[in-house]
């Protein structure tokens, strides 16, 4: 064992899980169905996946059994599901590498190595990163009032809020409090919006204040360190303008990187898909794949929640024999079940 696989103090578990998205979520619950023993790691701090992140407060409506549900919902319920069988979360953790040593794989993350009889790799489009707006004076803000990454309503209650983007996410959370914040400015850098022209339309009508050409320049803090002001600029005039506000979205949109996966040895199509069988399997034995990050041979890869909830089933009854040759594929039916 190298000193980073040491450095974990954690006995091996059955299946490691790379990402929380939907699809790990359900793989998670799912091996836990067929008696194996999991831990699911994710860069986030929180579950969910693209859910939780880019659109918490959605419908989906292309999920079996639910007519409609709001994505954050969606994924509470899938946590509920998951932890019927306790697995370990190890959460806002970057997984770096994946080795062999042994019988066992070992991932390393950026604080420790754990090690597994086998791998599923749900990292969806890979782990996350708010783009920033790359000027440290005001990302200091971040902890004071200034939001990269919004999952709940709560903090922006009353509050003189500045909105900075011109997504679906800037679009949606300006919606999605305008009647909640005392007052919403949105600023965008230029007159086109990337979101749902539906949305776009609905935020026109909106009293929110809407300032186009308009980018952040600077911050300014309250006696208590948080946030009281902004200063915005107009792009095309130069012309300043100070608001008063308690709270900044920066909602610039997300990087996505496979990153580090891409230099695990896995056969990839292209930068963005790991290539997998029927079974889900990559070309590394004991090492599976399922959801938006996989191109499963022959088919065009659809990436739907849906999807992935089939092709984790699908790699954890394949894993399942993998760790217990003896084991059957067929999991059998769960409400012959007993479960709690
Ligand atoms: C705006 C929007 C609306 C959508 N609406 C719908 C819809 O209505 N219906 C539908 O079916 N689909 C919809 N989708 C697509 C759907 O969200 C995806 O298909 C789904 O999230 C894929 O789930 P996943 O678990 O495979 O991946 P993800 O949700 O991407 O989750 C992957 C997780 O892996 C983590 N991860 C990645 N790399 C690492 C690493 N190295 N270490 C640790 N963690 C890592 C990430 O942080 C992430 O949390 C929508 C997508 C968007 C962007």
């Amino acid at each position: 064992m190298t000193s980073a696989s040491i450095r974990g103090n954690e006995e091996p578990v059955d299946l490691t899980i790379i990402g929380a998205g939907p699809t790990g979520l359900f793989g998670a619950f799912y091996a836990g169905l067929r008696g194996l023993s999991v831990r699911i790691i994710d860069a986030l701090p929180q579950p969910g996946g693209q859910l939780a992140v880019l659109y918490p407060e959605k419908f989906i409506y292309d999920v079996p059994g639910h007519p409609k549900i709001l994505a954050k919902d969606l994924v509470r319920l899938l946590v509920e599901q998951a932890s019927t069988f306790n697995p370990i979360f190890c959460l806002g953790e970057r997984a770096l590498s994946l080795r062999r040593e042994d019988t066992l794989w070992i991932v390393e993350t950026d604080r420790s190595a754990y090690s597994s009889r086998a791998v599923l790799i749900a990292a969806g489009i890979g782990a996350f990163q708010p783009n920033r707006i790359g000027k440290p004076e005001i990302d200091q803000y971040e902890g004071r009032g200034l939001y990269y990454v919004v999952t709940e309503r709560r903090p922006f209650r009353n509050k003189r809020l500045l909105i900075v983007g011109g997504g679906d996410t800037a679009v949606d959370w300006a919606l999605n409090l305008r009647d909640f914040a005392a007052h919403i400015t949105l600023i965008h850098r230029r007159d086109q919006f990337r979101a749902h022209p539906g949305s776009v339309a609905e935020l026109m009508r909106s009293n929110i204040d809407i300032r186009l050409f308009h980018e952040l320049k600077a911050v300014h803090p309250g006696p208590d360190g948080y946030i009281r002001e902004a200063v915005i600029f107009n792009n095309r005039t130069g012309e300043e303008t100070v608001i008063p506000v308690d709270a900044i979205i920066m909602s610039l949109g997300f990087k996505a990187d496979l990153g580090p996966i891409k230099s695990w040895g896995l056969e990839t199509v292209g930068n963005r898909y790991i290539k997998v069988n029927a079974r889900m399997e990559t070309n590394l034995p004991g090492v599976y794949a399922a959801g938006d990050i996989t191109a499963p041979e022959g088919v065009e890869p659809l990436n739907l929640i849906v999807i992935g909830f089939a092709q984790a089933a699908t790699a954890v009854n394949y894993a399942a024999t993998y760790i217990n040759p003896q084991a059957k594929v067929f999991p059998g039916h769960s409400s012959e079940m007993r479960l709690r």
